[in-house]
C-alpha cells in the first residue's frame, strides 16, 4: 500500500526519483513560506491582494514544476540540468518578488535566495550557478531601486544600500565557492574515469590471455559453468575440443622463443575465425586450447574444427620461415546435461593424445 503510494507520487525507481523527491520537498517549503506569509497578511504588514497573487505564483510554478518532472511531459525541452535552471529562477523572482511585497520583515527572505543558490552550487555546472547569482544581483537590485523611489517610506534609501551590500557579499562568496566545487566535481569525474579504465584493464588482465588475447584458463571455468548451467535448463549437448599444437618445441628450438609466440597469436588469430558468436576458444596451458561449443552435437564440432585445421593450413608463417606449417591435434568429447565437466575435458584429453599418437595433425572423437 506505502510502495503503491510511493510509485504513484515519485515515479518509477531511478535517477529521476531522486529529482521529483527535491521538487516535492520544494513544495513543501514553498506551503510553509505561504503559512509565513499569510501570517504576515494577519499582523498587517503584507497586502492580502498582493500575498494572493504571489502565493498564487509561487505555488503553481512549484506544482507545474513536479508534475513536469512526474509525468515526463518537460523531457522534450528541458535537457541535462536546464530544469533545475528553471526551478532555481522561478525561485529567484519569487523571493524577489516577495522581497518588494514584504514590508519590514524582507531581509529575511534574502536568507532564501541564498539558500537557493547554495543548492545550484552542489546540482549545476559553476558557470551555471554564477550566471543565476548574477540574475538574482540584478533582479534584487533592480527591484530595490523600483522600491526606494515607488515606496521611500517603506524602503529608505539606505536600508536598501545595506540590503543590497550584504547580499551582493553573500552571493559573491556562493559563486567563489561554486568555482571551488567545480573545481572539486572534475576532479573527481576524472578519477572516476582513471578508475574505469584500470577497473576494465583488471577485468582483462583476470579474463584474458595477455599473450593471445583468448579467455584464459581460469576464465574458461566460470564460462563452463555458466554453460553448464544453461545446459541444465535447455537440456542441449555441448561439445568440449582439446587442441594441442604439434611439434611446437621444434618451433622453439629452431626459430626461437619469440617465434613461438608469434605462432600462438597467429593461431589464436586464424582459429578464432573460424567460430560463432557463441563458441568460445581458452588458451588452456602452453600450447594447449581448449574449445567449447554450446548447443553443439559432436559431428558439428568435428566439422567446425576441421574448418579450423583447414584455415591453419592456409595460414603463412613467412615471417618465421617460409616453409613453416602448423598443424594441431584434437581430441573431442561430447557433454550431455547434467555430465560432469571434468570428466568430459579428461575424455577429449585423452582423445588427443590418442590423435598424437595416430600420427598427429587429425582430430579423434572420444
Ligand atoms: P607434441 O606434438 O607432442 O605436442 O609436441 P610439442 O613439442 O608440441 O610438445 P611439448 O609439450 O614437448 O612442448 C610444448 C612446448 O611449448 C614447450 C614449451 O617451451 C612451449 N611453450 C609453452 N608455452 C609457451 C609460450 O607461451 N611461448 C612459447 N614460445 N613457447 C611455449
Ligand atoms: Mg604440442
Ligand atoms: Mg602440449
Amino acid at each position: 500500500m506505502l510502495k503503491a503510494i510511493q510509485a504513484a507520487v515519485l515515479g518509477p525507481p531511478g535517477p529521476q526519483r531522486a529529482r521529483i523527491l527535491l521538487t516535492l520537498l520544494t513544495l513543501v517549503l514553498y506551503s510553509l513560506f505561504a503559512l509565513l506569509q499569510q501570517a504576515q497578511v494577519m499582523l498587517g504588514f503584507i497586502d492580502p491582494q498582493a500575498s494572493l497573487w504571489l502565493t498564487a505564483y509561487y505555488m503553481l510554478g512549484a506544482v507545474g514544476f513536479y508534475l513536469l518532472l512526474r509525468a515526463g511531459w518537460g523531457k522534450p525541452f528541458f535537457r541535462g540540468s536546464s530544469l533545475v535552471v528553471w526551478q532555481m529562477v522561478h525561485g529567484i523572482l519569487a523571493v524577489v518578488w516577495s522581497y518588494a511585497i514584504t514590508g519590514p520583515a524582507r531581509g529575511a527572505v534574502l536568507a532564501i535566495l541564498v539558500l537557493i543558490l547554495t543548492y545550484g552550487m552542489f546540482a549545476l555546472r559553476a558557470r551555471q550557478t554564477r550566471r543565476l547569482v548574477q540574475f538574482a544581483v540584478v533582479v534584487l537590485g533592480a527591484t530595490m531601486v523600483w522600491k526606494c523611489q515607488t515606496d521611500p517610506l517603506r524602503y529608505p534609501l539606505w536600508v536598501e544600500a545595506v540590503h543590497l551590500i550584504f547580499s551582493v557579499i553573500v552571493l559573491l562568496g556562493v559563486s567563489a565557492l561554486s568555482i571551488r566545487m567545480g573545481a572539486l566535481r572534475a576532479n573527481l569525474r576524472q578519477q572516476k574515469r582513471e578508475l574505469e579504465v584500470s577497473l576494465e584493464r583488471i577485468r582483462l588482465l583476470a579474463t584474458q590471455d595477455e599473450l593471445t588475447g583468448l579467455v584464459n584458463r581460469r576464465h574458461m571455468t566460470v564460462l563452463l559453468q555458466a554453460e553448464q548451467a544453461r545446459q541444465q535448463r535447455t537440456g542441449q549437448a555441448m561439445s568440449l575440443v582439446l587442441l594441442d599444437l604439434d611439434h611446437f618445441k621444434r618451433v622453439n628450438d629452431n626459430f626461437g622463443h619469440r617465434a613461438g609466440d608469434i605462432v600462438l597469436k597467429d593461431f589464436s588469430a586464424a582459429a578464432s575465425r573460424s567460430l560463432r558468436a557463441s563458441d568460445v576458444l581458452a588458451r588452456w596451458g602452453g600450447e594447449e586450447f581448449l574449445l567449447v561449443l554450446p548447443g553443439t552435437t559432436a559431428e558439428e564440432a568435428l566439422r567446425c574444427v576441421e574448418r579450423m585445421r583447414a584455415s591453419l593450413a592456409h595460414t603463412s608463417f613467412d615471417a618465421i620461415a617460409p616453409d613453416l606449417h602448423i598443424t594441431f591435434s584434437a581430441g573431442l568429447s561430447s557433454c550431455g546435461a547434467g555430465d560432469s565437466l571434468d570428466a568430459a575435458i579428461e575424455r577429449a584429453d585423452q582423445a588427443m593424445y590418442r590423435a598424437k599418437a595416430q600420427g598427429r595433425n587429425c582430430t579423434v572423437t572420444a
